[in-house]
């Protein structure tokens, strides 16, 4: 138990770096660390961590490492520059519980940068909220963790087990970067991702699954259209096939504890769409990418078979199609969802911390989104906490996170650490003289 003084001291300090830890957010949001350029943003991260006296670990991934395990997402890019990086803080001697702070540091494109009021890679504070692609997304987050540790330590207290500093890649479209993280060994009693997410935490979320639909049709000259088989037209047909999948699985959203009260929690998104090659030849070819979502309990494969099953009697009931099964890639995240376990010691740490920094409740939601956090829960068995700052726009315009939400999340962090890890008065410390 932190004693009162003390909580004084870790508040007053998220308070007093504050505007460091913004201007250290600001300088990480213009690195435009999209996914195969995140080695930059990681190496200046490496260095603030190498700075703070961490024993370091940086690794590309390698897909051979990692490929036999079920949460592992097909990859269709160079892993060039895909590295992870982790520091440590490790005392002499662990009495606590340990702790991982993970965040991810891959961003998602921007989209037609003059769409946006400003540079996404200049993330200015405008009224209380600093904008920029990854802003929310969650470099803030990412940066939240370093400094809560920076405000324990500069309120002279030590913590007294290891804490890993995780930045991750992949979050955006595999999941590999936290896979690998774990499969590298990394372990703990607790982990928090801030994610943004609107000061809550999250209870439950859904599994993801990206795949390409490729649809072959027959060029001919558009004066014998009938002669050929339109790939496009093909298309819609598919897509229109599994909208009513995606209808018929949220239909079933009763049968999964905590999804209830969503209006419509699995949400497929067509995002990307290719076809032809002349406005005057039938098409021969389409190909589109989906995003499928699923709900926790729900394997991969069993979705998968669904899928295809889907397509496969769409051939059979429209014309459109043209009596040929398109065919289905696999191209990204694999991934199952998870719900957290109610009432964990980790828990209700936060919700006691989160109620001395915000002075309230902790709510707790279903989120029909993506989390690494799902690496964590299935395949680590680890209490992993996403709780995080308020933001609007992410994977938007103007992408923007609530800079007065940030410093209550870093100080419920802060307060999560020392409670967790337990703390020693660095000056009764004899670590504290190598340090
Ligand atoms: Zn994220």
């Amino acid at each position: 138990m932190l004693k009162e003084s003390q909580v004084k001291r870790i508040l007053n300090s998220v308070d007093f770096l504050f505007d460091e830890q913004l201007k250290f957010t600001q300088e990480l949001v213009k690195y435009p660390s999209l996914r195969g350029q995140e080695h930059t943003a990681q190496d200046f991260l490496f260095n603030a961590m190498s700075e703070r006296g961490f024993s370091m670990d940086r690794w590309k991934i390698d897909v051979e490492d990692i490929q036999h395990h079920e949460g592992f997402g097909p990859v269709t890019v160079s892993y060039e520059n895909a590295f992870n990086v982790v520091g440590t803080y490790r005392p002499s001697q662990s009495k606590g519980r340990s702790l991982i702070l993970n965040g991810h540091i891959d961003v998602v494109p921007t989209g037609p940068a003059e769409m946006w009021s400003r540079s996404p890679w200049d993330p200015e504070i405008i009224d209380g909220w600093m904008y920029g692609r990854g802003a929310a997304d969650m470099k803030a987050g990412l940066v939240a963790n370093l400094a809560a540790y920076d405000a324990v330590r500069a309120s002279g207290l030590l913590p007294q087990a290891p804490i890993y500093f995780q930045s991750v890649v992949e979050e955006e479209c595999t999941g590999n970067g936290a896979l690998s993280a774990l499969l590298r060994g990394y372990q703990a009693d607790a982990v928090i991702i801030p994610e943004p997410e609107e000061n809550m935490l999250v209870r439950a979320n859904v599994g993801v699954l990206w795949f390409k639909v490729r649809v072959t049709g027959k060029p001919s000259h558009t004066r014998e259209m009938d002669q050929g088989f339109n790939a496009i037209d093909a298309a819609y047909a598919s897509i229109h096939a599994l909208r009513k999948l995606e209808e018929q699985w949220n239909s079933q959203k009763n049968d999964h504890p905590y999804f209830e009260d969503l209006e419509h929690p699995i949400n497929f998104n067509v995002g990307k769409i290719n076809g032809g090659d002349w406005p005057s030849t039938v098409p021969p070819w389409c190909e589109f990418d989906i995003r499928a979502a699923i709900y926790p309990g729900i394997s991969t494969d069993q979705a998968k078979k669904e899928i295809k099953e889907t397509l496969k009697s769409a051939v059979r009931e429209d014309p459109r199609m043209g009596g040929v099964p398109p065919t289905i890639t696999y191209t990204g995240f694999n991934a199952e969802g998870y719900v957290l376990k109610e009432g964990s010691d980790a828990e209700m740490t936060l919700r006691e911390c989160h109620q001395t920094a915000f002075k309230s409740e902790l709510q707790t939601f279903t989120t029909p989104g993506y989390l690494d956090a799902r690496v964590f829960t299935i395949y680590g068995d680890m209490p992993t906490l996403v709780y995080g700052p308020k933001s609007h726009d992410i994977h938007g315009f103007d992408e923007r996170v609530d800079i007065e939400s940030v410093r209550l999340v870093t100080k419920t962090i802060a307060l999560f650490i020392a409670n967790w890890c337990g703390v020693e008065e660095a000056h009764l410390s004899k670590e504290n003289d190598n340090r």
